[in-house]
């Protein structure tokens, strides 16, 4: 560091990290971890809850998975580290706010919306997206008013063959008993036992090999108890491009999927009640309704061929067929939304950069001490690990441009948040909130009994700062 840049004891630098999710923990703490930079974080996050997908995404018989949230304690416990839960960018503070208190500002804000498929039919009644049934099933605060009601519908569509197709399908046609233990909100758990579906169709819109899902997670569905998972020998063959594409250009994972369907195919129906049915090189094109409700999806069944880049994509053959449903989930990927006061690429759903360094727009001009991480930075892609190399990758850039940065005197956020009379969530007030939700989960037999609304959240934290 240079002397008179911030970043020094004497002169902290200061960092504001809009977004508690993975990628701004992982930032937090590769900022931390930086040789010789002395440096504060603050993380601010609209929900008094931290963790963003890890609580409100990460299915909740993913125990182990959301275990990662003890490698955040850690990082939220470096002497340089202040949460300020409840509080949103854009509502209770605005970019020149922070621009204001800090020196550098990391975007960690994910992706809070979803796609949709642009096919008619999308608007009718039992048609929903797996981010709102996942935000329901795991009690954010966002979602938590939504009705699924599962009690009437024996057969549901989900769309998409990704990781949160997998989550969506396991809780719709596991043992609610199993999900009892888990720390799913007390509403979708009712709902699921007295759920009535059998069966879920999966649609892929290309073919087994190109599936999104981890071959662990397509497994977990087969391992499913009184399920089945069928996919018929049709479904599993691989066409000669897939065949190729595997051999040269095929990630392990790819194989290992397309090895699993094959075999899968060999095992027939099976014998249990329930069934989840993989259909390949299908695309939904349009979903009818009775009565305002869905009750079938049009399917055009596709081909592979090689785009420009080598890659297998779909094109409709002009046959079409059907399957009857009374739900259809979509979980065709996530999607950012804007910040007030912050680029962002309306096609990519994702805020402008180079090497973490936001830009005014695609290939623009640096706007400085901006930067950004997580899938607000590359999309809804990777794993909850993948954020570590990704935020480091910013961590470095920040660095690098601290030493040209002036040391001058900067405002101070909490004054700024008492004037205007924000109510904010301290890291402590956090660990309270911890405590009870995991107290009142013992007491029922679960994980933890997660509070649904941030009026409770607020409650209960008040309650324990007056106590
Ligand atoms: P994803 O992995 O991108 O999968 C989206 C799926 O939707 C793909 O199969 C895609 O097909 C399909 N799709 C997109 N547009 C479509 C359309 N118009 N019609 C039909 N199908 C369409 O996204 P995701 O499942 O939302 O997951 C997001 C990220 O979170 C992923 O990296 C995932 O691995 C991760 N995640 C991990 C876990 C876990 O580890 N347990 C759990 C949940 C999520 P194409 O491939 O043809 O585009």
């Amino acid at each position: 560091m240079v002397e008179t840049s911030p970043g020094i004891s004497s002169r902290p630098l200061r960092v504001a990290v809009v977004g508690s999710g993975p990628s701004g923990f992982y930032a937090a703490e590769a900022l931390f971890k930086t040789e010789g930079l002395s440096v504060c974080v603050d993380m601010f996050d609209r929900l008094p809850t931290p963790y963003g997908l890890v609580r409100g995404g990460v299915a909740p018989d993913h125990q182990k998975i959301k275990g990662v949230t003890r490698v955040y304690e850690k990082i939220a416990a470096h002497e340089g580290f202040r949460f300020f839960g409840n509080v949103e960018l854009g509502r209770d503070l605005q970019v020149e706010d922070l621009t204001a208190c800090y020196d550098q500002i990391v975007y960690a804000v994910g992706n809070e919306s979803d796609r949709s498929m642009g096919i008619p039919g999308e608007e009718l009644g039992g048609v929903y997206s797996a981010t709102e049934f996942v935000g329901w099933y795991n009690g954010h605060p966002a979602f938590c008013d939504r009705q699924f009601d599962l009690s009437e519908a024996t057969r549901v569509a989900v769309i998409g063959n990704g990781n949160v197709a997998m989550d969506v399908t396991r809780v719709l046609l596991q043992n609610p008993e199993t999900l009892a233990e888990t720390d799913i909100s007390d509403h979708a758990l009712t709902q699921l036992r007295s759920s009535s579906v059998k069966e879920v169709v999966l649609l892929g819109r290309r073919g087994p090999a190109q599936a999104a899902f981890s071959p662990k997670e397509i497994k977990e569905i087969a391992e499913l108890e009184g399920c089945d998972l069928v996919v018929e020998p049709s479904d599993a063959k691989l066409d000669e491009l897939s065949v190729r594409w595997l051999a040269e250009k095929g990630s392990r994972a790819a194989q290992r999927n397309a090895d699993f369907l094959t075999e899968q195919s060999t095992k027939g129906e099976g014998e249990s009640d329930r069934k989840v049915r993989c259909r390949f090189l299908v695309s939904p094109v349009e979903l009818q309704g009775e009565g305002g409700g869905v009750c079938r999806v049009r399917i055009e069944r596709s081909e592979l061929y090689e785009d420009d880049r080598g890659t297998p994509r779909p094109r409709g053959l002009d046959q079409f067929d059907e399957e009857e449903v009374q739900l259809v989930f979509r979980a065709v990927g996530y999607r950012g939304v804007p910040i007030a006061g912050v680029p962002f690429n309306e096609d990519w759903g994702t805020i402008p950069h180079a090497e973490g360094r936001v830009l005014t727009c695609e290939g623009g001009e640096p706007c400085p001490g901006h930067y950004v991480v997580g899938w607000a930075k590359r999309g809804p892609t990777g794993l909850i690990g993948t954020n570590s190399a990704d935020s480091k990758a910013t961590v470095e850039s920040m660095v690098a441009d601290a030493s040209s940065l002036s040391p001058a005197e900067k405002g101070d956020i909490n004054t700024l948040l008492a004037d205007r009379s924000v109510d904010f969530v301290s890291w402590t007030d956090w660990q309270n909130l911890d405590r009870h939700e995991t107290e009142m989960g013992e007491s029922k037999g679960k994980v933890r009994d997660k509070l649904i609304s941030i009026e409770a959240m607020m409650d209960v934290i008040g309650s324990m700062r007056d106590g």
